[in-house]
């Protein structure tokens, strides 16, 4: 089962420290994991009609229930099938969320690093398979095999002798949970431009 934490539906993060512009500023992280649980729980039981949700759920139904849905189909954890949803299971989640399908994810992941982003494209590859939910050795088992097979690696212009320990210089990157978008939008350029 891949770690799953809930992150704020507003700012994303995954505390009670809010951005200062998050419309859920002031709510208790237990809250904003409540409403999660809320919908993973009423989902994990079988497909539901979204519209069905609120009448189904124990409690209060509020714009943080609405919010935690839309974070979960955005984040593909759950899925529109039939004009239901389904919450996919570990599995299928990973097997989906391991080959990026959105940009800028997916010219990273297609392409490879070329050298003059190379700090930037792992960086975002090793924060991508954090935010879906990968055990750091999954993450860097992944990233390795990245950078072998997308001819990263064979460009050359790495510090590191290996992928490896490259893989292992940005653990950091991993334990901080860091964001990727703006790492991979800015490899993503330097990429298009060389490739
Ligand atoms: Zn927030």
């Amino acid at each position: 089962m891949p770690r799953f934490d809930y992150p704020c539906p507003g700012c994303r993060t995954t505390n009670s420290l809010h951005d200062a512009d998050c419309r859920f500023e002031g709510t208790q992280w237990p809250e904003v994991e409540k409403a999660y649980i809320d919908v993973v729980s009423l989902l994990s039981v079988g497909p539901r009609r979204e519209e069905a949700l609120p009448e189904l759920v124990h409690g209060e139904w509020d714009n943080l229930h609405v919010a935690a849905v839309e974070s979960l189909k955005r984040q593909q954890r759950v899925v529109e099938e039939d004009g239901a949803l389904r919450l996919l299971t570990a599995s299928e989640y990973k097997e989906l969320v391991s080959e990026p399908t959105s940009e800028p994810m997916r010219t990273l992941y297609l392409k490879g690093s070329v050298p003059g982003c190379h700090d930037n494209a792992v960086f975002a590859m090793v924060a991508w398979y954090e935010m879906v939910g990968l055990s750091w050795a999954e993450t860097k088992e992944h990233v390795v095999d990245w950078l072998r097979e997308s001819g990263a690696w064979d460009r050359g212009g790495f510090e590191e002798a290996s992928p490896e320990q490259l893989v292992d210089s940005k653990r950091h990157v991993y334990e901080a949970g860091y964001g990727w978008k703006e790492k991979a939008t800015a490899a993503k350029r330097v990429i298009d431009r060389s490739l």
